[in-house]
């Protein structure tokens, strides 16, 4: 009978013993590394994203420089000069479409030369 209540009681301190469970010191510390680690990430996110933009917009320029180039060999007599609307090179079949800035606006050509509104170049 004693040795029940005292497996009983053990038992019992026991489980009392094993709930587990975080302190509030341990939940701050995992809350201040995750504010760590997002504040490094966003401005890296951020930076890559900006990258892709500009690099995009980059071929794009290059694909509208190639298609002037294209359009000036297709006929005799034209020159760069002669190229001064996109709308030359998709009307020639030369682009699908009109390609745009990722970072917003049309790109735009003159003389030939094809250029961001936002100042990206290649
Ligand atoms: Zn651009």
């Amino acid at each position: 009978m004693f040795y029940r209540m005292s497996c009983a009681m053990k038992s019992e301190k026991g489980l009392l013993k094993s709930q587990k469970g975080f302190t509030l010191v341990e939940l701050m510390v995992v809350v201040i590394i995750i504010g760590i680690l997002v504040a490094i990430a966003i401005p890296v996110y951020n930076n890559v994203t900006s990258n892709a933009a500009e690099r995009a917009c980059q071929a794009s320029l290059r694909t509208v420089d190639g298609a002037a180039a294209q359009w000036v060999a297709g006929g005799s007599g034209r020159t760069l000069a002669d190229v001064d609307a996109i709308s030359t090179l998709v009307e020639a079949g030369l682009l699908k479409a009109a390609p745009t800035c990722p970072d917003g606006g049309a790109l735009t050509i003159t003389d030939g030369v094809a250029a961001c509104p936002n100042g990206h170049t290649y």
